[in-house]
């Protein structure tokens, strides 16, 4: 709908690449569930993008939970130590504190940074009144780590602002419970570590019975989701009797090993090339809250270059890594749904850029382009875990702001995975706090199957 139509098919050849036609859609599917299989085998011929990991989480809160839990948060923006009372498996009373981890504990050694951690919750303890209690703990341990039980977590290696020495290739669990014992003055045993993804199964699944996913979309996205054990051909030593267990899919990294090459536009190529880790977590590159915006700057700036958008004039702000936001994408998306432009002009103007009403409505359709795309990735593979599960009815458990401040994210992916997926009832549902409450409940479920 632009008046000149030589203009109109400059713009849409540009954005093909964005467009994920049905034959390409089928393709990423097939593709995932092959690097679902081979990420489970034992002896797989080539190395699949999926880790696949094994959380050792054999079933989720049943109701009869009870007593009072901890848990621990660390590897979001802050770190916390929470308090949770349970009473025949409703939460009563819910205490937080957070605490800032200081810079030199973040890139320290990592026994300094355990006995940070192990000083905190000494100091949430003692200030509570629960000195003396012998309380279980759930440790929401948000780094790539490998599990060999619910309580053992390997560090493979740090991300985000940690750099501690000492901890990779170690256990965790063990380094913070050493330092509580080391203390000697704090009665806490750590029986459970995981992270955010487990977390927001687990606090799904305590508000909804038919929980049988985790998802995560925020600065990046993962899942988990129940699998059978006679299934993970790789799990080596499973008890007999097990015959569930959560895999935690670690889906951000889907296609490092070249697998999606075919959907990558040259948008998501600049978008990896101007990332902290080239190369790596290429799934969630193409729609995660820490790079959609991004995507629609780097379509932005090409558009302009072709003379396509604000007259051929980019300004110094929209040329600017991570100027666009994909808060921005959100505004956008809003007028969208509303039909207007109030936003999208807002935008504009903090951008510093002079345009006219085809811009508007063209950036209005790159933001639309541009989420409906994550959409269809999302729903791709959570339509495949739905099918693989198989059950009458599902509730997936999403946290994370990109999920929950896009305005119309969640009612794209109602209609893409019922048409992907569509012998198989699902809810969506919003489940905030998994990293924090779900720890706590891990925590209630692990002292119940002791
Ligand atoms: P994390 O995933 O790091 O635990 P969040 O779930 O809060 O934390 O996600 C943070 C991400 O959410 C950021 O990358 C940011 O781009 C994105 N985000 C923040 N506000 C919005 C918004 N209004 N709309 C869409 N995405 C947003």
């Amino acid at each position: 709908y632009l008046a000149d139509p030589n203009k109109l098919e400059k713009v849409l050849e540009l954005l093909q690449g964005l467009v994920l036609t049905a034959e390409t859609q089928r393709k990423i599917r097939d593709v995932f569930e092959s690097e679902m299989e081979l990420g489970l085998a034992k002896n797989p011929p080539v190395a699949s993008s999926l880790q696949m990991e094994n959380t050792f989480l054999p079933e989720l809160c049943d109701g009869s939970e009870e007593g009072d839990y901890l848990s621990l948060d660390l590897g979001g923006t802050n770190f916390r130590v929470i308090w949770l009372s349970i009473k025949s498996g409703a939460v009563i009373n819910e205490e937080v504190q957070y605490y800032q981890v200081p810079e030199d504990v973040r890139l320290g050694p990592g026994v300094k940074l355990f006995d940070f951690l192990a000083e905190c919750i000494h100091n949430f303890m003692d200030g509570r009144q629960l000195k003396g209690q012998n309380l279980p703990l759930g440790f929401t341990f948000s780094f790539p780590m490998t599990q060999r039980g619910l309580d053992v977590g390997i560090l493979v290696s740090w991300t985000k602002s940690f750099n501690c020495s000492g901890v990779v290739g170690e256990d965790a669990v063990k380094m913070l419970n050493d330092a509580i014992h080391r203390r000697g003055d704090t009665d806490v045993d750590v029986i459970a570590v995981l992270n955010d993804t487990t977390g927001t199964l687990v606090q799904g699944a305590f508000v909804d019975r038919k929980c049988a996913i985790g998802l995560i979309l925020g600065t990046g996205s993962n899942a988990c989701y129940i699998e059978r054990a006679d299934r993970i051909e790789k799990w080596e030593g499973k008890d007999k009797g097990v015959e569930e267990v959560v895999i935690d899919v670690e889906w951000g990294a889907f296609g490092d090993n070249g697998v999606l090459d075919f959907i990558k536009t040259e948008y998501d190529k600049e978008v990896d090339r101007n990332s902290l880790l080239v190369g790596s977590f290429t799934f969630e590159k193409h729609f995660g809250g820490k790079y959609l915006g991004e995507i629609v700057r780097c379509v932005l700036v090409r558009l302009t270059k072709e003379g396509l958008l604000f007259q051929g004039n980019a300004s110094e702000h929209l040329l600017r890594h991570g100027a666009f936001t994909t808060r921005y994408v959100s505004m956008i998306e809003e007028d969208n749904v509303n039909g207007v432009d109030v936003n999208t002009t807002t935008a504009l103007k903090e951008l510093e850029l002079s345009f006219n009403q085809e811009d508007i409505d063209i950036v209005k359709y790159i933001c639309w382009l541009v989420s409906d795309r994550a959409a269809i990735l999302v729903s791709i593979c959570t339509a495949s875990l739905l099918e693989r599960m198989n059950r009458p009815e599902t509730t997936v458990a999403i946290d994370g702001s990109l999920f929950k401040h896009h305005p119309r994210l969640k009612s794209f992916m109602e209609k893409y995975i019922a048409a992907m997926a569509p012998a198989n009832k699902f809810k969506l549902m919003l489940a905030e706090d998994g990293s924090g409450k779900g720890a706590g409940l891990i925590a209630a479920i692990a002292s119940r199957l002791k």
